[in-house]
């Protein structure tokens, strides 16, 4: 019988109800519990997909092509299990769901309400696509006390009660404040986020306080007290430097064998988590040798926009035993090549992101032509890797006017959209209605050239896997002269249609990729593309010093 764990957050966001459900999650994996997570999105938007980075942060994508919240990265990374399409809802997407119903006469004449159809309709996500889980954590977005989120609320409250205490579980993460004037913790915000939630009808059976210093013994008596749960079941949530310290830091405090003893379960297994202890060991310990990175992106002022690069860069020093440099810069503020050459100062690698639009791209085509001509590691994803051919159209084969279709119209669009291609080309004939002008989203196959830098990278494999996000394709009727001018088209889609990765004959190490590495890099398996970057950018360094 699978066993659901709602995960709700209280008094401030950002307080890491991702990364509390992922170490949930990954504790009972590592009990030998098959595990899922899954994402309850309160606001109306249908996924992410439009929304501004700068507001919501990366968008992630699933092998299966869905476009979700940031937080499915954390719970792919912790678990290594693939999340899926049916992995995260929105209010937007239920809404849709029950007005396409409502429009078709399913509820037959019925009014259509909050209660019950848009609660059974949530109860229907939370508890469909299953295959055999032993535990499904649910993490609810927001905040309790926020509109949106209050159907979310019912419907699991609804459910907790149709399937029976025993087997629900529900976590709230709060905040307990530190205020330092008085040297106090604080414990009545969390008080008033549970009394919101009690007033509700769901009364929580465990609370993990986030706060900055430990929390002493009768704080959490207090919390216990005012919030009517058991006092062991009251958790220290405490800072750590780095997110793959919070599942040992939870097992530390038995976390996981509380969760067990709520639902009646005798494990005997004593997980040591030593993958995750040395991983961490290896994070913090300082090592003499830094390797400066810069990335040069768009949304570079909040971190989030870039998680899944960050994360990846870190797998990647981590494997590398190096401590990583990031230097982030804003590309539409990069003024001249003096002053890029002074924000790239010391750089060992350059990287060039994914993205959108016009904003900053002559300051990344700048960077980009720097990383070519003075053989420093470049590395362009996506976006990054679109941009790499413009640099390398108007430079070698002295296009000026070359340009993606999506920032300007020109007489080379050496990337374009591919219903350009079939109007003016004729290459993708008879394909339009198959992939059209959408999105290619999800994970496609790409083969890759023998003896090519990426074949080796990949050790020798010639058929990868790898997600995509993108409209635009870089346009292969440019293929042939800029071969002939060493650029090297290392992997294309399987039909030889699509170039997928391209990189540089003189350069010591030059990637641009259509597809997002970024996204399959995991703390224990690092993308392999990372993994080589971050080498080319130590071998750069040695040079230089
Ligand atoms: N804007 C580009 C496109 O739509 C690249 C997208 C990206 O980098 N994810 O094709």
């Amino acid at each position: 019988m699978v066993r659901f764990i709602f995960v709700t957050g209280g008094v401030v966001s950002s307080l890491g109800k991702g990364i509390a459900s992922a170490s949930i999650a990954t504790l009972l994996q590592s009990r030998g519990y098959k595990v899922r997570i899954r994402k309850l999105d309160p606001y109306l938007n249908i996924d992410p997909g439009t929304m501004n980075p700068y507001e919501h942060g990366e968008v992630y994508v699933t092998e299966d092509g869905a476009e979700t919240d940031l937080d499915l990265g954390h719970y792919e990374r912790f678990t290594e299990i693939n999340s899926k399409k049916s992995d995260n809802i929105t209010t937007g997407k239920i809404y849709q769901n029950i007005i396409t119903k409502e429009r078709n006469g399913d509820y037959k004449g019925s009014t259509v309400q909050i209660i019950p159809h848009v609660t059974d309709e949530i109860k229907k996500f939370i508890t469909s696509d299953l295959t055999n889980e032993d535990f499904v954590i649910c993490e609810i977005g927001g905040t309790v006390g926020d509109i949106e989120s209050l159907p979310f609320l019912e419907a699991i409250r609804q459910y907790s009660n149709e399937v029976g205490s025993k087997n629900c579980l529900f976590v709230h993460l709060t905040l307990v404040p530190y205020i330092k004037s008085a040297a106090e913790l604080k414990t009545k915000p969390t008080q008033h986020s549970v009394k919101e939630l009690r007033s509700i009808g769901i009364q929580p059976d465990m609370i993990l306080c986030r706060s900055e210093s430990l929390i002493p013994n009768e704080e959490k008596a207090k919390i216990a007290l005012f919030c009517n749960v058991e006092k062991t079941n009251v958790f220290q949530s405490i800072d750590v430097k780095s997110i793959y310290e919070v599942p040992i830091k939870y097992q530390e405090e038995g976390l996981d064998k509380k969760i067990l003893d709520h639902f009646k379960i005798v494990n005997k297994k004593n997980p040591k988590l030593n993958n995750w202890k040395a991983f961490n060991k290896k994070l913090n310990n300082k090592k003499n040798n830094n390797v400066k990175i810069s990335i040069v992106g768009k949304y570079t002022h909040l971190k989030d926009a870039y998680k899944s690069l960050n994360e990846a860069l870190i797998h990647a020093s981590v494997y590398n035993n190096i401590n990583l440099d990031l230097n982030w810069i804003e590309s539409s503020e990069i003024k001249n090549l003096k002053d890029l050459k002074h924000k790239l100062e010391k750089t060992n690698g350059i990287l060039i992101p994914g993205g959108f639009g016009k904003r900053g791209v002559e300051g990344k085509i700048l960077s980009i032509q720097l990383a070519r001509v003075k053989k420093i590691p470049f590395f362009g994803i996506c976006f990054g890797m679109q941009i790499s051919i413009i640099e390398l159209a108007r430079n070698l084969l002295g296009l000026k006017d070359s340009n993606s279709t999506e920032l300007s119209k020109t007489k080379n669009p050496v990337v374009c959209l591919m219903e350009e291609w079939v109007k003016e080309k004729k290459i993708f004939k008879g394909e339009k209605n198959k992939i059209g002008g959408s999105m290619r989203l999800g994970s496609y196959p790409a083969k890759i050239k023998k003896d090519s830098l990426l074949y080796k990278i990949y050790g020798n494999k010639s058929l990868i896997h790898e997600r995509h996000r993108h409209r635009y394709e870089v346009n292969s009727s440019y293929k042939s002269m800029l071969e002939k001018k060493g650029v090297i088209f290392s992997a294309n889609s399987p039909d030889g249609k699509l170039p997928e990765a391209i990189e540089l004959k003189n350069h010591p190490w030059f990637v641009g990729v259509q597809f997002h590495p970024e996204l399959k890099s995991r703390p224990f398996s690092p993308h392999k593309i990372f993994i080589s970057f971050i080498e080319a950018a130590i071998k750069n360094k040695k040079l230089n010093t």
